[in-house]
């Protein structure tokens, strides 16, 4: 086994890229196998230069690739992310994280490698406890129209602890809160994309429901760091990967309106179903197993995120530095 390959399945998406950059970064040898479903080759172009990064198409859930064989480790980035574009494919979705994380662990069985599942605060649902501590078994409608996705991580989580038990296999499993950062997919639904395209083209801003309810957004670096440290700690059991500072849905939007200088509208649209009123991560777990907790906070994240969006789509309302921007909760 080649110690030093590093095997991420969906590595061309928003978090496995910012994953794979950190990885060769710190001289590892990388391989993405991602379907471009969701995943966009923008995102690893920069990476592709590097000698040690390698890239196959392919879709977990029709094959793995023998390659996986010689990869010590595996994070298993592969799913779609976006309610708006899983609920458009929820078969696929649903199989994604059932067949797909299966076919991962049976691999990584055979090589001895260790998988890092990155989960989701979805397995909790919209959850009747908070904050939402791994113990808390969650409260999913398993019919619904985010079934597949929040079904289908939970499947992928008991698929991993069934092949512990069963085969001593060395997993970790990343219940990962909205993480936001520089390379969401504009255009995908999600909320904080959604809002910075929809204020930098001086359109309304898209609220569901009255806006009320709350999320806690951990910035990507923030994400990325928990996840190579859980890779790496002898934790054998979930762990939540969020920031714990709550934010209701029209925070936000006044948040990225004041920091984008935008004077965009705001506009209510019907709440989608099964929409979870609150989320927020209780993460003793991880600053206690992982010595980890966020550190950038939302104001920070989002004007990194901005400037990526103003970059990228060439959009360019003006610009509102860190010093005059909104005071935000959390903020030092
Ligand atoms: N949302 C919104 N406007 C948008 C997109 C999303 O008000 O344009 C809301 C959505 O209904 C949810 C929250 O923002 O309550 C977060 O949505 P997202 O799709 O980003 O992820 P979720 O946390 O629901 O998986």
């Amino acid at each position: 086994m080649n110690d030093e390959l590093i095997a991420v399945p969906g590595g061309a998406g928003f978090v496995g890229s910012h994953l794979c950059e950190r990885l060769i970064a710190t001289g590892r040898s990388v391989w993405v196998l991602d379907d471009f479903s969701t995943g966009d080759d923008a995102n690893i172009t920069a990476l592709r230069t590097s000698p040690r990064f390698s890239v196959t198409r392919g879709d977990i859930v029709q094959a793995v690739p023998q390659l996986i064989d010689s990869a010590a480790r595996i994070f298993n980035a592969a799913s779609p992310a976006s309610p708006a574009y899983y609920r458009r494919e929820p078969v696929q979705t649903t199989l994604t994280s059932a067949l797909g994380v299966w076919r991962l662990l049976e691999s990584a069985r055979r090589s001895g490698a260790r998988l890092l599942q990155m989960s989701s605060s979805e397995v909790y649902g919209d959850p009747q406890v908070h904050p939402q501590p791994e113990t808390y078994w969650g409260h999913v409608n398993p019919i619904g129209e985010r079934s597949c996705y929040d079904e289908g991580k939970r499947c992928a989580e008991a698929m991993c602890y069934a092949y512990q038990r069963q085969y001593r296999s060395e997993v970790r499993v990343a219940r990962l809160f909205n993480c936001y950062g520089p390379r969401l997919r504009p255009g995908d639904g999600r909320v904080v994309s959604n809002f910075i395209v929809q204020a930098l083209r001086g359109q309304p801003l898209t609220i569901y429901g009255d806006g009320q309810q709350t999320r806690s957004f951990c910035y990507v670096d923030d994400t990325v760091e928990a996840l190579l440290r859980l890779m790496e700690a002898p934790v054998d059991m979930p762990v939540n990967i969020g920031n714990p500072i709550e934010h209701t849905i029209l925070e936000l939007a006044e948040t990225v309106l004041s920091l984008t200088g935008s004077r965009s509208a705001l506009q209510r649209l019907p709440l989608p179903p099964d929409n979870p009123r609150r989320r927020c991560p209780d993460i003793a777990r991880a600053r206690n197993l992982l010595g980890w907790a966020p550190r950038v906070c939302l104001g920070d994240g989002l004007s990194a995120t901005i400037a990526y969006f103003r970059r990228t789509l060439g959009l360019g309302l003006r610009s509102t530095s860190l010093a005059n921007r909104a005071r935000l909760p959390g903020d030092h």
